[in-house]
């Protein structure tokens, strides 16, 4: 017995002993970065309390594309308050702006968001619970996305304030993410064209820095213009701007087995009439087209204009259609986000306390089958590089392909949740949100701060840059020269 207690014994030393001597070893190995890595994070754990309010209140307000002007400001006081030097309304976008502090170069962006989701209204509980004066909501965690990414920038200005570092950082308030495309507007406004480095995040169900890709998007609204009559007493001086919109669908259906398997198109009808007994005068079809590489989507695109066309002769209606937004694929740098990812592993995981923990196992319920695991809010993803895009879209894309960009995603949704869900405006109301926040935030500033010191890297991603994208590049947006469509969501 003596001899197993012995063993328990020893092995509860190593326990405490291990983890003493690695810190040691660490803090030896760098004891500049580590020194700077301790401030840069007590300095935002400091502040959690505020950030948390902030959230709060964004998540509260869920205000959709554009129309963000209470978030927007919510913001921006915070960064004037510290200092911060403030442009409003960028980019011809009242919502948009930029905050710079310090002098010269680096300057390095950090991207925040604050748009909302309409139709996702959840209170912050763990069923599923609608706010009845709230049509709109925190579906995909921009209100985490925003002030994680004040925070990362007030932490880095403290830190360039206590250094003397030679250096400038930038906060981007980027409107419109979801379906508005504010970031395409700033690049065109050349908004980043003195920016060396753009880090960025996003609230996820996970945490990682994978040099990532994302779909190329490009969207419109197809209208078709006929001439109403009675459906059955005189149809043939009708002309159905429906009958347009649904050639134009069966054309591009069947022209899914010709593009890319790859490929992604998807259509609402917003418009379709009013009632059967009227020839509808006018129908409009709202079209989505993605595929990993901007190149593909514009081709995709031409012929789904072509269809359009097609389906207006033939059913003699008029059509008109006009692009709503046009993203280009995220291009992923790998030197960059192998310098967050370090950081992100330095910085941890979200650990849930004991209501957080009932709180995640009561939403996991709601999720059928989908297999999930709470334990792995607290790890990090192994990096990856993913050369090609799945799934969603951002206009973080084309801002990748002017400047080397990097992101990360921090666990601020209960493993499992999808975005754009009510369990993800749940969880972005809690602590779970918060906490998760904080991770991107640290990660982000300690980034933020080696690559000020560290010149070298940041050559290193632009010589990527120019490798991924090819020396002939140059930038023309998928929008053309359309305005930003600051009423899409009215
Ligand atoms: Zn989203
Ligand atoms: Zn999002």
């Amino acid at each position: 017995m003596k001899f197993f207690s012995d063993i328990k014994l020893k092995m509860k030393l190593l326990l405490i002993i291990v983890p003493i001597l690695l810190s040691i070893q660490l803090l030896a190995q760098n004891p500049v970065k580590n020194r700077r890595d301790s401030l840069i994070t007590a300095g935002i754990s400091s502040q959690i309390g505020l950030y948390e309010e902030l959230a709060q209140k964004i998540w509260s307000l869920a205000e959709l594309g554009y129309q963000e002007y209470e978030s927007s400001k919510l913001l921006q006081d915070k960064l004037a308050a510290e200092g911060f030097e403030i442009e409003s309304g960028v980019a011809a976008i009242p919502t948009a702006f930029t905050a710079s502090f310090g002098t010269g170069s680096p300057v390095i962006a950090i991207l925040a968001e604050f748009d909302a989701l309409p139709g996702v209204s959840q209170d912050a509980v763990p069923h599923r619970s609608p706010v009845p004066e709230r049509s709109a909501g925190h579906a995909c965690g921009h209100h985490l996305f925003g002030v994680g990414s004040v925070a990362a920038g007030v932490a880095v200005k403290n830190w360039i304030q206590s250094s003397g570092v030679e250096g400038t950082i930038r906060v981007y308030g980027t409107p419109a993410e979801e379906g508005g495309g504010g970031k395409i507007y700033m690049v065109k406004a050349g908004l980043f064209d003195d920016v060396d480095v753009v880090l960025h995040w996003h609230p996820s169900s996970s945490n990682g820095a994978d040099a990532a890709s994302s779909l190329a998007n490009k969207s419109a609204k197809f209208r078709f213009y006929g001439q109403a009559s009675h459906a059955a007493g005189a149809p043939e001086r009708g002309r159905s701007g429906l009958d347009g919109v649904e050639a134009m669908n069966y054309m591009v259906n069947l022209m899914r087995e010709h593009v890319p398997s790859d490929s992604r198109i998807h259509y609402v009808i917003t418009r379709g009439g009013e009632a059967p007994n009227v020839v509808p005068e006018f129908a409009e079809v709202f079209y989505y087209c993605r595929h990993p590489l901007a190149e593909q989507v514009k081709k995709n695109f031409d012929w789904i204009v072509e269809a359009a066309q097609g389906a207006a002769k033939g059913t003699q209606t008029r059509m008109e259609y006009e692009v709503i937004h046009g993203l280009f694929n995220l291009l992923p740098n790998e030197a960059l986000s192998k310098t967050m990812h370090t950081n992100l592993l330095k910085v941890g995981g979200v650990y849930y306390d004991d209501k957080e923990r009932a709180f995640a196992e009561e939403i996991a319920t709601s999720f059928g089958d989908i297999p999930y695991n709470l334990e792995s809010a607290k790890m990090i993803k192994p990096f990856k590089v993913y050369e090609r895009g799945r799934g969603g879209s951002t206009d973080v894309g084309d801002v990748s392909w002017v400047v080397p960009t990097a992101g990360m995603r921090a666990a601020t949704w209960v493993p499992g949740t999808s975005a754009h869900s009510w369990q993800a405006v749940a969880a972005g109301g809690t602590s779970i949100g918060t906490k998760g926040m904080m991770v991107a935030a640290k990660t982000i500033a300690m980034t933020a701060a080696d690559l000020m010191l560290q010149p070298e890297k940041i050559k290193g991603a632009w010589s990527e840059l120019v490798r991924r994208r090819g020396k002939e590049f140059e930038y023309q947006s998928l929008v053309g020269d359309r305005e930003p469509p600051l009423d899409y969501r009215k």
